[in-house]
């Protein structure tokens, strides 16, 4: 908050944007940072040199952000996330920085073809899905919105695995993304904190008669900040994202280097760096590894004390904490963070624990992201008290008063006390951690509407009825920039020559489209951006898999992480179906199904579909009397850069998870946003598309949440669902009798006996609902101007899905943030 004339200077004088000053930018930096002759480039090294070129474009946007954040006393917006699933970042640099196109013709007058370059870049793939893609639209929202809005995560060394089929099975490959440097962060060796675990818990009696608690001994360990520029969009604000690498501290290695054993001291050096070593490959479940409960507290405990020695740094106190920070918990990974803060604030700042209570609850939000039991986090007792004391002592109390105020408004209710308790005494002593999150928020958001809910009816129903006021819902959104400017260039062109580019900043400006969705002439033009997406999507289905796909058919997507309860084996059984009816003779519309997404490691019944997929699959495409009519092809290595071509080529969308287990869904939104027509359960943010998009442009089927519930309770046999329907009676024997594999048949017996006897998510019962939307698809497709229309007004119905939207609804129900005016444009900047 320096007033000096030479420090609110411009920190740079400004750079070209203009295609011969981003030569020269690229030129320059092959040499100075590449350390290469042009010549002897390799496009590595061309992707290396233009990265400089850009970030050189954007560091400074970012230092004139912070200035100006600094000097104007706003409210920051902290978003603490285990995951950030963000993807290649030249490109969305480029594209946000307003000089993809100047930089794409500076590479052509340098001999370099653009697209290769770009696609030497690994995609940053901090996250496993949805909940991990969500946390980076939210970054580049709060960019490109003007928010005082930062990021906290980890630099996993190791990303997401990579995905490989040998030949059918999922096998899992390592995800070195840093292997090569990363051009695009900044290390700050200053900003340094040592984390804590194990050790005691120290007690000092004050002379006052209070009691004071320390934290001592125990093993100490280095955070260390790594900072990734993240540009809004439109050459303005550039937010950061800290992630914390874990460094050894010297005290460590000191020990045995006194007693000359140097080869101990480093490889145990590198045991503690092992903190930020790998991604948990799981989706939707909790893992309840010692080092991941280290690696939750470890990025807590240093965005906190970063946090709170910013707030310092600027001239705060601890009572104006409410009133200048927001902490956003994305799901319970972070939620130590409400223990830590207190230990901060009253261990280190010596506050009494009311009023720590008090600034914690008001500082701390929570987002839930899943009701399924398996995926609540819990931690034992026994686990937390080693490796957290201070903080096990912390949610002791915490829980204590807690039940204190309980007993008092239900006086008796010992069954109410035990379900909301933080601790969950049933088989052994476990710490809820959702529990801890909503007792320390001020607001609990569910990420749909249904989702919201059955939060306030199921899971957090205790909680609701103590506080119902904490209780709101932020349906999800995603980002038009990603998913629509990069991902689909041609249907952006198509929509700045019909309606202009407003809808970049405001997605509700797609409704300008409405009244031309029956134009023949611009029905064409949509028609013709679809092929061309669809050739791009061949190409890479031909060179990922050798799979030659026709791109004048309807293109079927199911995309995104092999669950259960997302049902891919629902498709699976419509596809064999579909196979068996061409083989019958029947004349069966022609359509390629395209599947993509991991499976969690140790998740054998989800590999167990994945290679049923591919082995059905393998059949099919080489069955002369199918010929084209049917292809179905497993996309491996399902990431972000591949969505980008994937999603723009889709015609159905498939979104067909067990109502009430799919909390919102994001790619039900990139793929209507794109044109695609979705078939699906009324299941998490599908039923807010449909009431958006209308009924008539939208394929609903299947059981309600209602109607699952009750279908349960039955308790029929899945088995009983096959009398009287033939069809798919012999769908499952196929797979039963090992009809489509030449080697494994116990595989494939066990997941037809799975089906039949056990189903847990109603595959079977929602089959012929399912088989009937498929057949209303089809229907439609048949008629290309009755589906252009519903595509065409599936785009101009899908603004209330921005992630403009979604920050915004934060912002006002939960941050009480509002967005600075952005950074002024410069000349040429
Ligand atoms: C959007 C996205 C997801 C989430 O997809 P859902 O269909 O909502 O589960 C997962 N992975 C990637 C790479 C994504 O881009």
């Amino acid at each position: 908050m320096s007033t000096s004339a030479d420090t609110t200077a411009p920190p740079l004088s400004p750079l070209p944007h203009d295609t011969e000053g981003l030569k020269q930018s690229i030129r320059d930096a092959m040499v100075r940072f590449v350390g290469k002759d042009p010549k002897q480039a390799t496009q590595r090294d061309w992707l290396d040199a233009t990265s400089f070129a850009v970030r050189e474009r954007m560091i400074e946007r970012r230092l004139l952000t912070r200035r100006q954040f600094d000097a104007e006393d706003v409210k920051r917006v902290y978003y603490l996330s285990m995951e950030y699933l963000i993807g290649r970042m030249l490109e969305a640099n480029l594209r946000n920085t307003g000089i993809l196109d100047e930089t794409r013709e500076a590479l052509a007058q340098l001999g370099q073809d653009y697209d290769e370059i770009v696609a030497w870049e690994d995609d940053a793939a901090l996250g496993n899905g949805g909940l991990g893609r969500l946390a980076a639209c939210i970054l580049e929202s709060l960019a490109t919105q003007g928010y005082p809005g930062f990021g906290y995560g980890i630099r996993y060394e190791y990303g997401m695995f990579r995905q490989q089929f040998e030949p059918y099975r999922q096998v899992e490959h390592p995800d070195n993304w840093l292997r090569y440097g990363n051009p695009w962060e900044f290390p700050r060796a200053e900003r340094k904190y040592p984390i804590r675990f194990y050790g005691e818990v120290v007690e000092h009696h004050r002379n006052d008669g209070s009691v004071h608690y320390s934290w001592e001994d125990g093993e100490q360990i280095l955070a260390m900040a790594y900072d990734y520029p993240t540009a809004g969009y439109g050459r303005r604000n550039v937010n950061n994202l800290r992630l914390w690498g874990a460094k050894a501290t010297r005290d460590f290695d000191l020990r045995y280097f006194n007693e000359g054993d140097y080869i101990r001291a480093v490889a145990d050096k590198s045991q503690s760096e092992s903190i930020s070593m790998v991604l948990y490959p799981n989706d939707a479940t909790a893992i309840g590894k010692e080092l991941r409960l280290k690696q939750e507290y470890f990025f807590v405990a240093a965005s906190l004390h970063d946090i709170l020695d910013r707030h310092t740094e600027l001239g705060y106190t601890l009572d104006d904490l409410p009133h200048q920070v927001a902490i956003q918990l994305n799901d319970t990974h972070p939620a130590i963070a409400v223990a830590e803060l207190m230990r901060l604030l009253m261990d280190r700042h010596g506050l009494h624990w009311a009023r720590a209570w008090e600034l914690c609850r008001q500082v701390f939000a929570y987002t839930n992201h899943t009701l399924m039991p398996e995926a609540l986090e819990t931690w034992p007792v026994d686990l937390m008290t080693r490796v957290l004391p201070r903080h096990m002592q912390i949610i002791y109390r915490i829980n204590h008063e807690f039940l204190e105020m309980v007993r008092r408004r239900f006086p008796g209710d010992e069954e109410r006390l035990k379900r909301l308790s933080l601790i969950d005494e049933e088989g052994g002593r476990n710490v809820r951690m959702a529990h801890l999150a909503v007792v320390g928020s001020h607001q609990i958001n569910g990420v749909a509407a249904l989702h919201t809910e059955l939060l306030k009816q199921t899971l957090f129903a205790d909680f609701y009825q103590l506080w119902p006021e904490r209780f709101v819902n932020v349906t999800n959104g995603v980002t038009p920039r990603l998913w629509m400017i990069q991902a689909n260039p041609e249907l952006t062109e198509f929509l700045g020559e019909k309606i202009g580019h407003d809808w970049q900043y405001d997605l509700e400006r797609l409704r300008a489209l409405e009244p031309w969705v029956a134009d023949p002439e611009l029905q064409q033009k949509f028609q013709q951006v679809k092929r061309k997406n669809k050739e791009r999507l061949a190409t890479l289905v031909r060179e990922r898999t050798g799979i030659r796909i026709r791109t004048d058919v309807l293109f079927d997507v199911q995309i995104k992480r092999i669950h259960e309860y997302k049902r891919q084996l629902l498709k699976l059984l419509h596809v064999i179906e579909l196979y068996n009816r061409i083989r019958d003779g029947e004349n069966v519309p022609p359509r390629v199904v395209i599947f993509g997404g991991k499976a969690a490691p140790g998740y054998q019944r989800a590999k167990d579909i994945i290679q049923v997929i591919n082995e059905v699959a393998d059949v099919i495409n080489h069955d002369p009397q199918v010929g084209d009519r049917l292809k179905c092809v497993f996309i491996p290595n399902y990431e972000v850069s591949a969505a980008t071509v994937i999603i723009p080529a889709a015609d159905l969308s498939e979104q067909i998870s067990t109502a009430g287990f799919e909390a919102s869904g994001t790619g039900n939104m990139k793929l209507a946003l794109n044109g695609a027509l979705t078939v699906g359960t009324l299941d998490g943010a599908n039923i807010e598309i449909r009431d958006a998009v209308g009924e008539d442009n939208i394929f609903i089927f299947g059981m309600t949440e209602s109607e699952v519930v009750a279908h349960r309770a039955r308790g029929e046999v899945p088995e009983a669902m096959l009398a009287g329907r033939p069809a798919l009676s012999r769908t499952v024997e196929m797979i039963e009798q090992g009809y489509f594999t030449c080697d494994d048949n116990a595989t494939h017996a066990e997941l037809g006996h799975y089906l039949r006897h056990q189903d847990p998510f109603f595959v079977l019962a929602d089959y012929p609902a399912y088989r009937e939307a498929c057949e209303r698809a089809d229907a439609l497709y048949a008629q290309p101007e009755c589906w252009n229309t519903a595509a065409l007004t599936n785009i101009a119905r899908m603004g209330y899905f921005s992630i403009d939207r979604t920050v915004r609804d934060y912002a006002e129900k939960i941050w009480d943030a509002t967005p600075e005016p952005v950074a002024p444009k410069r000349n040429g900047g």
